[in-house]
């Protein structure tokens, strides 16, 4: 298994935390990407902070990490369902700077989809310079309990993965959130992404006993098919479809997320489109 989350806490304290690795998950994401190393690194950034999010989740059917705004970066968004499937992508202006700063009315938003006739709820903080900012901004404010990411991505070597610490209800002395969250934060990424946490979480404090739960695997997965692209392009209407087909020849529809071509010719737009019923 190369990908997965793992949580741990600690027994006498309140508090929690989890890490997490993504190598597979996120070269699968940037095999078919051409856009600027910053969006890269977002893609990277934004999945380990949802995988690591993920860990303080119970009884959902999806959850979604998604950044807007009206600046170059348009969309950043991940997604993962219960079974631990992962895919992200992001849309920007050709040419311009993409970051988090200078972006007008840009918006971190998490959504978790209880399922098909559950409910779906969304927190939603303005975003800070940096996605890490934003998501311990997001625990303070939205959840009322803070938390402290760190988010190790290194593009060129298509790795990433990362640590987050958690208050619980309780009393934890300010000192000890301090020795805590200055224990993840210090260090180079590749020295983060190298450390073994049976090692390095017990010496945070010596004197406390530390408990970390099983590996939960992690994989790329996308939920587009060719039936789904069907749906859409009904949705969208005969008369587009066929003026689609009239300039171009066919209808070719690629997934933003795994980057998979539909391709439909005239008979399936015929087809598709046969005595003006959607055939799904
Ligand atoms: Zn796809």
């Amino acid at each position: 298994m190369t990908d997965f989350s793992q949580s741990f806490y600690w027994e006498t304290l309140p508090l929690r935390g989890a890490r997490c690795r993504l190598d597979d998950i996120y070269a699968r994401v940037l095999r078919g990407f051409s856009g600027p190393e910053g969006v890269a690194k977002l893609l990277g950034e934004v999945l380990v902070g949802l995988a690591l999010l993920a860990t303080t989740q119970k009884n959902y059917e999806r959850l979604i990490m998604q950044t807007q705004s009206k600046g170059p970066l348009k969309l950043l968004v991940a997604e993962m369902t219960a079974a631990g499937g992962m895919r992200a992508y992001g849309r920007w202006e050709e040419g311009a700077t993409v970051d988090f700063s200078n972006l007008p009315d840009a918006l971190l938003a998490i959504t978790v989809d209880m399922g098909m006739d559950r409910d779906r709820y969304q927190g939603l903080v303005a975003l800070r310079e940096t996605l890490t900012a934003s998501l311990n901004a997001y625990f303070t404010e939205s959840v009322q309990s803070p938390a402290y990411f760190r988010l190790a991505v290194d593009v060129a070597a298509q790795q990433a993965g990362g640590y987050f610490l958690q208050r619980l209800p309780g009393v934890l002395r300010v000192e000890d959130w301090r020795v805590a969250t200055q224990f993840i934060a210090i260090g180079s990424d590749q020295s983060l992404l190298k450390a073994q946490p049976e090692q390095f979480l017990p010496e945070i404090f010596p004197e406390e006993s530390v408990r970390l739960h099983t590996e939960q695997p992690l994989t790329f997965s996308c939920s587009c098919s060719r039936k789904r692209v069907e749906r859409m392009l009904v949705s969208l209407g005969q008369a587009e479809a066929e003026e689609t087909l009239a300039t171009e020849g066919a209808v070719i529809v690629t997934c933003e997320y795994c980057h998979e071509v539909y391709r439909f010719a005239d008979t399936d737009i015929a087809l598709l489109f046969a005595a003006g019923k959607p055939l799904h």
